[in-house]
């Protein structure tokens, strides 16, 4: 049997080519960087331990507890401290703690009178009707009104995709929401009445799924895969181009130097989807890929700071806080990382993980990075009364950080399930079709090893049987 090629070895590709392994495939995957693990890039440094792309996994699906079983890293997981659980949104020009419960949001100063009466009347909005692709900016004010839009939502926009919510799509980026107005009319009749039946189904929703990481940062996982996979695993290779061949596939890569090419029973691409739009293509009927060229990452900079304890005057208990655009800060937010994980800093410090850039402000990604630290350290001044200098500074910048699902990125997601159709053996799997988070990337390669585990055994039967009767 050819090998299975995996385009990408971030958490797709590798969780992918993990299963597909495991269960007897043959795999080669490739990936143009270094290193393995995509975005995730952890850093110990000075006793500190920084994230630099996600920081935290969410268990949303029994599949991710199954992986690290599988990986044998059950014991190198580390959750967060239960006291972190706190999050702030900022308003006034300073963080307040957002409302943990019902009675918690009526008494909270993070809204006024009208925006709480505004959800009270919430339930009594009519759902559209005209079947109008909306953008969470429209959905929001349309059902809870331009306070909660701006102190609130837009926040949580910057926080999750970095991104603008006048651009994106309710049933693309946030398909939950757009399901409890359809289903149950209203966003909070949906909360109360759709409780039960997540239960039943033994869903987790993202705001109560426990999240984690490891010991020595998220890198563990990539590495772990990275290590049992050994030789298949081939860094500093950029594809360029696949061809369709006769029941297989025959991939072009560039590395060391030098141009070759390989053969493969089927294709993963797990990769970016700027890269898939420059990759050459030949197949029959002629697919072109160049409409994915469209799709927009925004930039982003990591910036992870060091502070002596006593230079930080709010306690930074929690998981960090979310800044709205309206507030005037540079920075989009700031994970308390050394509180949600004490081994992030060494003893008597804190560390602090901002992002600076996205669709907010995507010229100040690319400062250089005395100036990046220079501005996050003016917001933190502020926003959370810090004093001294750091004791430990770095950033990375992703020049491409998180694809934006905008409206009308429905078209994408159908585009690739129609070449998957067209050209079978071609599978697409990763943050750019199946959700940007790390758990959604990690789903996303589990069910796709088992699309084309099912693909490669048909395949492999049809040519026996072919084989049998021209004997
Ligand atoms: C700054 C930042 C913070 C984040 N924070 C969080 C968080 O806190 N929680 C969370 O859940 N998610 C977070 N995310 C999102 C999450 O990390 C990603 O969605 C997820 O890691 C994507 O994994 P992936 O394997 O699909 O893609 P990637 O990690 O992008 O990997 C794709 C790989 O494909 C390779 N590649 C592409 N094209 C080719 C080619 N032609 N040939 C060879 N190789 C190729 C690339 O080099 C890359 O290594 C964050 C992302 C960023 C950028």
């Amino acid at each position: 049997m050819n090998p299975v090629a995996i385009i990408g070895a971030g958490i797709t590709g590798l969780t992918s080519a993990f299963y597909l392994q495991r269960n007897g495939i043959p795999v080669t995957v490739y990936d143009s960087n270094a290193h393995v693990g995509g975005v995730i890039q952890s850093l110990r440094q000075d006793g500190f331990l920084a994230e630099f792309g996600p920081n935290t996994i969410l268990e949303t699906s029994p599949k991710i507890g199954q992986l690290i079983s599988d990986a044998g890293l059950q014991s190198r997981r580390l959750n967060p401290d239960p006291k972190a659980e706190s999050r702030y949104v900022v308003r006034y020009g300073r963080p307040i703690a957002m409302p943990g419960s019902p009675l918690g949001f009526f008494t909270t100063k993070l809204f006024t009178t009208k925006a709480k009466l505004a959800v009270l009347r919430e339930p009594f909005v009519p759902p559209r009707q005209d079947g109008k692709e909306e953008s969470i900016a429209e959905f929001v004010l349309r059902r809870l009104g331009q306070e909660f839009l701006e102190h609130a939502i837009d926040a949580l926009v910057a926080g999750i995709y970095a991104g603008d919510p006048y651009k994106l799509s309710v049933p693309q980026a946030f398909p939950k929401l757009a399901a409890l107005e359809s289903r149950y009319g209203s966003l909070i009749k949906g909360q109360i009445l759709g409780a039960r039946e997540r239960k039943r189904r033994g869903e987790i929703t993202k705001d109560r799924a426990p999240k984690f990481s490891f010991d020595e940062g998220l890198e563990v996982l990539p590495q772990t895969l990275y290590r049992q996979l050994g030789k298949a695993v081939r860094l500093n290779t950029l594809v360029t181009g696949i061809t369709q061949a006769n029941n297989s596939w025959m991939v072009e890569f560039h590395g060391c130097e030098r141009q070759s090419r390989a053969t493969h029973s089927a294709i993963v691409y797990a990769g970016t989807a700027y890269k898939l739009a420059g990759l050459k293509i030949q197949t029959q009927p002629p697919l072109n890929l160049g409409a994915f060229s469209e799709i927009r990452y925004p930039p982003v900079a990591s910036v992870v700071l060091g502070f002596r304890r006593e230079d930080v005057g709010h306690p930074c208990e929690g998981f960090g806080m979310l800044i709205p655009k309206v507030e005037g800060f540079k920075i989009l937010g700031t994970i308390f990382s050394s509180s949600l994980f004490p081994n992030r800093a060494p003893a008597g410090c804190l560390a602090l993980t901002s992002y600076v850039g996205g669709e907010r402000y995507p010229e100040l990604a690319s400062l250089p990075p005395e100036k990046l630290f220079a501005l996050t350290c003016e917001d933190l001044r502020v926003l959370l009364r810090v004093k001294g200098k750091p004791v430990f500074q770095h950033s990375v910048l992703y020049p491409k950080a998180i694809p934006q699902y905008v409206v009308g990125y429905g078209r994408f997601r159908a585009l690739m399930s129609e070449i998957e159709e067209k050209a079978p053996g071609l599978f697409f799997a990763g943050h750019f079709r199946d959700g940007v988070s790390l758990s959604d990337s990690i789903i996303s390669g589990c069910n796709i090893a088992g699309r084309v585990q099912a693909y490669v055994r048909a395949l492999d039967e049809a040519l026996e049987s072919q084989a049998k009767k021209v004997a």
